[in-house]
């Protein structure tokens, strides 16, 4: 079963060489676990067919079980609704508060107002933001910036949270707080998935790990593995 499943997935850009090539794994409910590899061994690339802003060239991404080559049109957005995204940058909007920021997926979606202000103060919270919903994201420092990026990709419930280097613009004590937050939220049955070329920081939070080279699936480490070494 799982939540997500690659099935022989290789993906080819347009004049490009393989950027994935036979890719196979499983993620279940639940479970956290990192992607790492050179840089252009396929991460981002690997996320973006998950999200569907890409689609593979051969095999297929299954999501819930349902291959994902068969949604289209209207359905791409409500798929996205079930991923939630974290990135980088943590791609905020500058004008807007910290609240409006993670308020937004659920405005677009037309919740009611009442039910977002009690959603938003509850992830606000969580994330240790509290009382600094009315900061814009400028008065935030790089941690805290982060931090509302990953309250924006969980405030819809997503089935999984994809993250895309979130710790490449933070210190490394920054970085190992912001991974023990992703580490907390699987107790809900959210999967984590993050890529990062910080081998270190993956390795010391002693979860499963995939290690992409040249678009390959070179390895598949277990936490049992991982504690071995
Ligand atoms: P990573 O995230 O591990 O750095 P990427 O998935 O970004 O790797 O890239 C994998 C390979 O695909 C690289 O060789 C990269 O140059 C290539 N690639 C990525 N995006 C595109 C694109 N839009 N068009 C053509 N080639 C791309
Ligand atoms: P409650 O659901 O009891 O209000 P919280 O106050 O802790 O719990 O969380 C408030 C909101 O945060 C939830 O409605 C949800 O949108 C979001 N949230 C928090 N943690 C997660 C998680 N791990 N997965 C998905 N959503 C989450």
């Amino acid at each position: 079963m799982g939540i997500l499943r690659f099935d022989n997935v290789s993906k080819r850009y347009a004049g490009g060489q393989d950027a994935l090539a036979e890719v196979s794994f499983t993620v279940e409910p639940g479970e956290m676990l990192f992607i790492t590899g050179h840089s252009g061994a396929g991460k981002s690339t690997l996320l973006k067919l998950i999200q569907l802003a890409e689609r593979p060239s051969r095999g297929a991404v299954l999501f819930d079980e349902k291959n994902l080559l068969k949604v289209r049109g209207r359905r791409v957005a409500m798929h996205r609704r079930d991923v939630g995204v974290v990135y980088q940058d943590h791609q905020l909007l500058t004008d807007r508060s910290v609240y409006e920021n993670v308020a937004l997926p659920l405005i677009l979606r037309g919740m009611r107002r009442g039910e977002i202000g009690k959603r938003v103060r509850g992830i606000v919270e969580r994330m240790g933001l509290g009382g600094r919903e009315k900061a814009l994201p400028t008065q935030l420092s790089a941690g805290e910036q982060q931090r509302v990026g990953i309250a924006r990709a969980l405030i819809g419930e997503p089935r999984l949270l994809v993250a895309d280097e979130p710790t490449g613009n933070l210190d490394p004590t920054l970085s190992a707080e912001i991974m023990d937050l992703f580490a907390s939220l699987p107790e809900r049955g959210t999967s984590v998935l993050i890529a990062s070329h910080d081998l270190g920081l993956v390795k010391r939070m002693k979860k499963r790990v995939l290690v992409l080279d040249h678009g390959r699936l070179a390895d598949d480490i277990s936490p049992e593995d991982l504690a071995d070494e």
